[in-house]
C-alpha cells in the first residue's frame, strides 16, 4: 500500500513540510479547515491506526504535542482539534494513517472556521457495558505489536 502521503514524505510531491524525524513527517494540509491545519503522518505505510508498530506509535505520541505547540505558537490560536479518521466510512480519504491538527480560530478571524462537529450522543447500555469493557480490556492486554 502506497499513498500520496508516501510520495510527499519522499519529496516526490512538494509540500510545506513543518516537521520530520526518523518516524514522522508533518506538513500543511492542502485544503485547510483553518489557518495552520497540519497533517502529522507516520513514515510507516499503514492504513489504520491500530496497525502501526510500537515504534511509530511512540514517535507519533511524542511528535503530536510538540507540533501542536508549534502550530499554536505560529497561528496564535488557543484552541484546536486533533482528528484521526480510520476507514472511508469514518471519512478517511487517504489510506495512510494521519492526524489532523486543526486550529479553532476566534470568531471572525478568517481563513476558515476549523473543524465542525456533529456530535449525537446516546446512552451507555447498562446491560452491555460490563461485557463490552471486559472484551476491550482483554484485547488491550499484551497487545503490543
Ligand atoms: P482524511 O479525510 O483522509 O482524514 O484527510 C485527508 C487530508 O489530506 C485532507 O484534509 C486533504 O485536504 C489532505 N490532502 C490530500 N491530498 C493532499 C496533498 O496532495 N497534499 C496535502 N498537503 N494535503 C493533501
Amino acid at each position: 500500500m502506497s499513498s500520496i502521503f508516501t510520495r510527499i514524505i519522499q519529496r516526490e510531491i512538494p509540500s510545506h513540510e513543518v516537521y520530520r524525524d526518523d518516524y514522522v513527517v508533518a506538513f500543511l494540509d492542502i485544503a485547510p479547515l483553518s489557518r495552520g491545519h497540519v497533517l502529522v503522518v507516520p513514515i510507516e505505510e499503514r492504513e489504520y491506526l491500530h496497525e502501526l508498530s510500537e515504534a511509530s506509535a511512540r514517535a507519533l505520541g511524542s511528535a503530536l504535542p510538540r507540533i501542536a505547540r508549534a502550530v499554536m505558537g505560529a497561528t496564535g490560536a488557543t484552541a484546536y482539534n486533533v482528528l484521526q479518521n480510520n476507514g472511508s466510512a469514518a471519512h478517511q480519504a487517504v489510506p495512510h494513517v494521519h492526524f489532523h491538527i486543526i486550529p479553532k480560530p476566534a470568531a471572525g478571524a478568517g481563513g476558515g472556521s476549523g473543524l465542525g462537529i456533529h456530535w449525537q450522543p446516546t446512552q451507555l447500555n447498562a446491560h452491555d457495558a460490563a461485557t463490552l469493557a471486559d472484551g476491550i480490556r482483554a484485547g488491550c492486554v499484551g497487545a503490543d505489536s
